[in-house]
Protein backbone atom coordinates (compact mmCIF):
# COMPACT_ATOMS: atom_id res chain seq x y z
CA UNK A 1 0.00 0.00 0.00
CA UNK A 2 1.22 3.24 -0.87
CA UNK A 3 2.21 5.53 2.32
CA UNK A 4 0.53 8.35 3.32
CA UNK A 5 1.97 11.72 2.30
CA UNK A 6 3.16 13.60 4.89
CA UNK A 7 1.96 17.42 4.88
CA UNK A 8 4.52 20.12 6.09
CA UNK A 9 3.32 23.27 8.28
CA UNK A 10 5.23 26.25 7.45
CA UNK A 11 5.45 29.38 9.07
CA UNK A 12 6.11 32.50 7.91
CA UNK A 13 6.95 35.91 9.26
CA UNK A 14 8.25 39.52 8.37
CA UNK A 15 7.21 42.88 8.79
CA UNK A 16 3.93 44.30 7.17
CA UNK A 17 4.55 45.07 3.65
CA UNK A 18 7.81 43.29 3.07
CA UNK A 19 6.32 41.22 0.29
CA UNK A 20 4.97 37.93 2.37
CA UNK A 21 1.71 38.04 0.60
CA UNK A 22 3.62 38.54 -2.89
CA UNK A 23 5.84 35.42 -2.30
CA UNK A 24 3.43 33.42 -1.12
CA UNK A 25 0.82 33.40 -3.64
CA UNK A 26 3.54 32.40 -6.47
CA UNK A 27 4.22 29.21 -4.29
CA UNK A 28 0.23 28.70 -4.25
CA UNK A 29 0.47 29.38 -8.15
CA UNK A 30 3.36 26.60 -8.44
CA UNK A 31 2.42 24.01 -5.72
CA UNK A 32 -1.34 24.71 -5.37
CA UNK A 33 -2.35 20.90 -4.98
CA UNK A 34 0.57 20.05 -2.52
CA UNK A 35 -0.45 23.22 -0.21
CA UNK A 36 -2.86 25.43 1.22
CA UNK A 37 -2.97 28.81 3.00
CA UNK A 38 -4.37 29.03 6.45
CA UNK A 39 -6.91 31.44 6.39
CA UNK A 40 -6.96 33.28 9.72
CA UNK A 41 -10.19 34.88 11.86
CA UNK A 42 -8.93 38.56 12.57
CA UNK A 43 -10.79 41.13 13.91
CA UNK A 44 -9.33 44.05 11.96
CA UNK A 45 -11.58 45.23 9.11
CA UNK A 46 -10.97 44.65 5.60
CA UNK A 47 -8.92 46.50 2.57
CA UNK A 48 -10.39 47.39 -0.45
CA UNK A 49 -10.13 43.94 -2.56
CA UNK A 50 -9.77 41.89 0.60
CA UNK A 51 -12.87 39.39 0.80
CA UNK A 52 -14.24 37.30 3.66
CA UNK A 53 -13.14 33.84 3.38
CA UNK A 54 -9.96 34.03 1.00
CA UNK A 55 -7.60 36.71 2.68
CA UNK A 56 -9.29 36.58 6.36
CA UNK A 57 -12.18 35.72 7.72
CA UNK A 58 -13.07 38.93 9.41
CA UNK A 59 -14.80 38.68 12.69
CA UNK A 60 -16.19 40.85 15.94
CA UNK A 61 -14.34 41.12 18.97
CA UNK A 62 -17.24 39.44 20.79
CA UNK A 63 -16.73 36.38 18.29
CA UNK A 64 -13.02 36.47 18.55
CA UNK A 65 -13.27 35.97 22.07
CA UNK A 66 -15.66 33.09 22.12
CA UNK A 67 -13.59 31.19 19.46
CA UNK A 68 -10.32 31.49 21.85
CA UNK A 69 -12.70 30.37 24.46
CA UNK A 70 -13.94 27.43 22.83
CA UNK A 71 -10.27 26.95 22.25
CA UNK A 72 -10.84 26.79 18.25
CA UNK A 73 -7.56 28.54 17.36
CA UNK A 74 -3.81 26.99 17.56
CA UNK A 75 -2.09 30.20 18.53
CA UNK A 76 -3.48 34.13 18.12
CA UNK A 77 -2.10 37.19 19.17
CA UNK A 78 -2.43 40.97 18.84
CA UNK A 79 -1.08 42.63 16.29
CA UNK A 80 -1.12 46.65 15.95
CA UNK A 81 -4.23 46.86 17.35
CA UNK A 82 -6.00 44.12 16.10
CA UNK A 83 -7.05 40.42 17.34
CA UNK A 84 -5.53 37.37 14.77
CA UNK A 85 -5.92 33.72 15.59
CA UNK A 86 -5.44 30.35 13.25
CA UNK A 87 -7.88 27.89 12.74
CA UNK A 88 -6.67 24.95 14.78
CA UNK A 89 -8.78 21.92 13.05
CA UNK A 90 -8.73 23.15 9.37
CA UNK A 91 -4.59 22.89 9.87
CA UNK A 92 -4.37 19.76 11.55
CA UNK A 93 -7.02 18.18 8.90
CA UNK A 94 -4.91 19.04 6.04
CA UNK A 95 -2.09 18.12 7.56
CA UNK A 96 -3.74 14.63 8.56
CA UNK A 97 -4.64 14.59 4.75
CA UNK A 98 -0.78 15.21 3.61
CA UNK A 99 -1.31 18.67 2.62
CA UNK A 100 1.48 21.54 3.35
CA UNK A 101 -0.02 24.53 5.08
CA UNK A 102 1.62 27.90 5.40
CA UNK A 103 0.60 30.22 8.29
CA UNK A 104 1.35 33.74 7.61
CA UNK A 105 1.20 34.59 11.15
CA UNK A 106 3.69 37.39 13.26
CA UNK A 107 6.52 36.27 15.38
CA UNK A 108 4.08 36.13 18.43
CA UNK A 109 2.04 33.48 16.54
CA UNK A 110 5.00 31.79 15.26
CA UNK A 111 6.74 31.08 18.75
CA UNK A 112 3.15 29.36 19.89
CA UNK A 113 3.11 27.70 16.98
CA UNK A 114 6.63 26.11 17.50
CA UNK A 115 6.20 25.45 20.88
CA UNK A 116 3.17 23.21 20.16
CA UNK A 117 4.35 21.47 16.49
CA UNK A 118 8.30 21.76 17.03
CA UNK A 119 8.55 19.49 13.81
CA UNK A 120 7.28 22.99 12.05
CA UNK A 121 9.21 24.71 9.12
CA UNK A 122 9.60 28.68 10.26
CA UNK A 123 10.89 31.07 7.58
CA UNK A 124 11.63 34.97 7.95
CA UNK A 125 10.95 37.79 5.25
CA UNK A 126 13.41 40.07 5.00
CA UNK A 127 13.36 44.02 3.58
CA UNK A 128 16.58 44.92 1.96
CA UNK A 129 16.33 47.83 4.27
CA UNK A 130 13.98 49.72 6.95
CA UNK A 131 13.84 52.73 3.97
CA UNK A 132 12.58 50.14 1.45
CA UNK A 133 9.98 48.23 3.50
CA UNK A 134 8.34 51.90 4.71
CA UNK A 135 8.26 52.75 1.06
CA UNK A 136 6.30 49.54 0.44
CA UNK A 137 4.25 49.62 2.49
CA UNK A 138 3.14 53.50 2.01
CA UNK A 139 3.48 52.28 -1.66
CA UNK A 140 0.28 50.01 -1.35
CA UNK A 141 -1.52 52.59 0.11
CA UNK A 142 -3.87 50.67 2.43
CA UNK A 143 -2.98 51.95 5.94
CA UNK A 144 -3.41 55.28 7.43
CA UNK A 145 -0.34 57.03 8.31
CA UNK A 146 -1.05 56.19 11.87
CA UNK A 147 -1.55 52.48 11.06
CA UNK A 148 1.87 52.97 9.01
CA UNK A 149 3.81 54.17 12.03
CA UNK A 150 2.53 51.44 14.26
CA UNK A 151 3.39 48.95 11.80
CA UNK A 152 6.73 50.12 11.44
CA UNK A 153 7.26 50.19 15.12
CA UNK A 154 6.31 46.30 14.93
CA UNK A 155 8.66 45.62 12.39
CA UNK A 156 11.60 47.09 13.99
CA UNK A 157 11.12 44.27 17.06
CA UNK A 158 10.36 41.48 14.89
CA UNK A 159 13.49 41.91 12.53
CA UNK A 160 15.06 41.58 15.67
CA UNK A 161 13.98 38.21 16.08
CA UNK A 162 14.41 37.47 12.59
CA UNK A 163 17.49 35.14 13.61
CA UNK A 164 15.34 32.26 15.37
CA UNK A 165 13.98 31.53 12.32
CA UNK A 166 14.66 28.14 10.38
CA UNK A 167 15.61 30.25 7.63
CA UNK A 168 15.66 33.91 6.72
CA UNK A 169 14.66 35.19 3.11
CA UNK A 170 15.84 38.71 1.99
CA UNK A 171 12.99 40.05 -0.74
CA UNK A 172 15.19 42.38 -2.79
CA UNK A 173 14.30 40.79 -6.23
CA UNK A 174 11.18 39.10 -5.79
CA UNK A 175 12.40 36.66 -8.38
CA UNK A 176 15.46 35.24 -6.19
CA UNK A 177 13.47 35.44 -3.18
CA UNK A 178 10.70 33.60 -4.18
CA UNK A 179 13.64 31.13 -5.68
CA UNK A 180 14.43 30.88 -2.30
CA UNK A 181 11.24 30.15 -0.67
CA UNK A 182 11.14 26.89 -3.38
CA UNK A 183 14.09 25.59 -2.35
CA UNK A 184 12.80 25.67 0.66
CA UNK A 185 9.39 24.32 -0.38
CA UNK A 186 10.80 21.70 -1.62
CA UNK A 187 13.73 20.19 0.30
CA UNK A 188 11.34 20.63 3.03
CA UNK A 189 8.58 18.79 1.80
CA UNK A 190 10.98 15.89 -0.06
CA UNK A 191 12.68 15.38 3.79
CA UNK A 192 9.72 15.09 5.78
CA UNK A 193 8.22 11.73 2.86
CA UNK A 194 12.18 10.79 3.22
P1 LIG B 1 2.90 41.68 3.10
O1 LIG B 1 2.00 40.55 2.68
O2 LIG B 1 4.20 41.20 3.67
O3 LIG B 1 2.24 42.70 4.00
P2 LIG B 1 2.68 42.52 0.29
O4 LIG B 1 2.86 41.19 -0.41
O5 LIG B 1 1.32 43.09 0.36
O6 LIG B 1 3.34 42.47 1.76
O7 LIG B 1 3.70 43.56 -0.41
C1 LIG B 1 3.74 44.93 -0.04
C2 LIG B 1 4.01 45.79 -1.28
O8 LIG B 1 5.36 45.59 -1.73
C3 LIG B 1 3.10 45.44 -2.44
O9 LIG B 1 2.70 46.64 -3.07
C4 LIG B 1 3.99 44.57 -3.34
O10 LIG B 1 3.61 44.67 -4.69
C5 LIG B 1 5.38 45.18 -3.10
N1 LIG B 1 6.49 44.21 -3.25
C6 LIG B 1 6.54 42.91 -2.85
N2 LIG B 1 7.74 42.35 -3.13
C7 LIG B 1 8.50 43.32 -3.72
C8 LIG B 1 9.86 43.37 -4.25
N3 LIG B 1 10.68 42.32 -4.22
N4 LIG B 1 10.28 44.54 -4.77
C9 LIG B 1 9.46 45.63 -4.80
N5 LIG B 1 8.18 45.65 -4.34
C10 LIG B 1 7.70 44.52 -3.79
P1 LIG C 1 -2.29 42.35 8.14
O1 LIG C 1 -3.22 43.17 8.98
O2 LIG C 1 -1.25 43.21 7.45
O3 LIG C 1 -3.01 41.43 7.20
O4 LIG C 1 -1.46 41.42 9.14
C1 LIG C 1 -0.74 41.98 10.21
C2 LIG C 1 0.15 40.93 10.84
O5 LIG C 1 -0.63 39.89 11.43
C3 LIG C 1 1.09 40.25 9.83
O6 LIG C 1 2.37 40.13 10.45
C4 LIG C 1 0.45 38.90 9.64
O7 LIG C 1 1.40 37.91 9.28
C5 LIG C 1 -0.10 38.64 11.04
N1 LIG C 1 -1.16 37.63 11.07
C6 LIG C 1 -2.11 37.34 10.14
N2 LIG C 1 -2.88 36.32 10.55
C7 LIG C 1 -2.41 35.93 11.75
C8 LIG C 1 -2.77 34.89 12.69
O8 LIG C 1 -3.70 34.11 12.50
N3 LIG C 1 -2.04 34.84 13.83
C9 LIG C 1 -1.01 35.68 14.10
N4 LIG C 1 -0.35 35.50 15.24
N5 LIG C 1 -0.63 36.65 13.26
C10 LIG C 1 -1.32 36.77 12.10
Amino acid sequence: MEQQKKGVLFVISGPSGVGKGTINKRLFHEFGEQVAFSVSATTRSPREGEVNGREYFFITRQEFEKRVANNEFLEHASYAGNDYGTPRSYVLSLLERGVSVILEIDLQGALQVKARMPECVSIFILPPSFEELESRLRGRGTETPEKVAQRLAAARREMEMADTYDYQIVNDDLDAAYARLREIFMKETQRANG
